[in-house]
């Protein structure tokens, strides 16, 4: 039961994690409704990288899929 002393280095951290990174994700469907709604919150915002843990390259991609969605009508705009 030896640690060493404030180092530690496991690259397992307890932060919330991209979840596409977890699931090794590199696209969006678009389509994918329920998957978009997880990153989008009642005003119909994307949900800040902070909050939902998401890293920027993969925000990227949810971004692009929500605003494909919303064209489509798949997904609600900012409402009032
Ligand atoms: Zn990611």
């Amino acid at each position: 039961m030896r640690r060493p002393p404030g180092k530690k280095k496991f690259f397992y951290r307890r932060r919330k994690v991209c979840r596409m990174c977890a699931e090794k994700m590199n696209t969006v469907d678009y389509k994918d409704v329920r998957f978009l709604q997880q990153y989008i919150v009642e005003r119909a915002k994307i949900l800040p990288r902070r909050i939902s843990g998401t890293c920027a390259k993969h925000q990227r991609i949810i971004q692009q899929a929500i605003k494909r969605a919303r064209h489509l009508a798949l997904l609600p705009y900012t409402s009032d």
